[in-house]
């Protein structure tokens, strides 16, 4: 039996916060504050396919990605061909920040690299684009377990549409659905499921 696809963005939205995640992907919720304007406006270029040749290293812009292994789709924003190495770069709006959920998405293009071509990919990079810097990240066993772990919760999640409580910490402030989320709400009310649920009570 074909297991249901994750979308390689949702693993990162599930490392920063699972609810961010389900409120994503499972009740489509986007709303858009400035770091979110910053990202689309920083992903416009890379967000269009086409490849070319740098100096002896081809470049290929939104790469369709998918591992039937893993069950996963999506698209890395660059990846790198110089000889045998192949190299994944996720380009990200602000400064560089030392979280993991970045790395657990630029990993998991990774491991879709390595079906698809047949490689093995040993390390990539994040560009932050508020520093205009590279930073590598290599993809060793600790990060790979990370990522298939995350894999798997976030299929679970997804699948049974669960909505997990806030985490009501330090995330939320940068956190482009708070608005929507009301972390406070549900910390109050740790019951309830969904937004839309909490409206509906409301009402009667
Ligand atoms: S506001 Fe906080 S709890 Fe709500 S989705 Fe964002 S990070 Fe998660």
């Amino acid at each position: 039996m074909a297991i249901e696809p994750v979308i390689l963005s949702a693993l990162e939205h599930y490392a920063y916060c699972p609810r961010q995640c389900a409120l994503i992907h499972t009740e489509q919720v986007f709303d858009e504050n400035v770091f979110t304007l910053r990202g689309q406006r920083h992903h416009e270029r890379v967000d269009d396919p086409g490849s070319e040749e740098r100096y002896g290293v081809r470049v290929e812009r939104a790469m369709p990605l998918w591992s039937h292994r893993y069950g996963l789709v999506g698209k890395a924003d660059l990846v790198e061909f110089e000889g045998e190495t192949v190299y994944p770069v996720e380009y990200k709006s602000g400064s560089r920040r030392a979280g993991e959920p970045e790395k657990i998405q630029l990993c998991a293009q990774a491991i879709c690299l390595e079906e698809m071509l047949g490689v093995t990919v040993e390390r990539g990079a994040l560009f932050w684009h508020g520093s205009r810097r590279r930073e590598e990240v290599l993809f060793g066993t600790h990060l790979r377990q990370r990522t298939l772990e995350t894999i798997e919760a976030t299929r679970t999640m997804l699948t049974n549409a669960q909505m997990p409580p806030p985490v009501t910490d330090n995330r939320c402030r940068h956190c482009s659905l708070k608005e929507a989320c009301m972390p406070e709400i549900g910390q109050k009310h740790p019951d309830y499921t969904t937004l839309f649920e909490v409206d509906n009570e409301t009402d009667t």
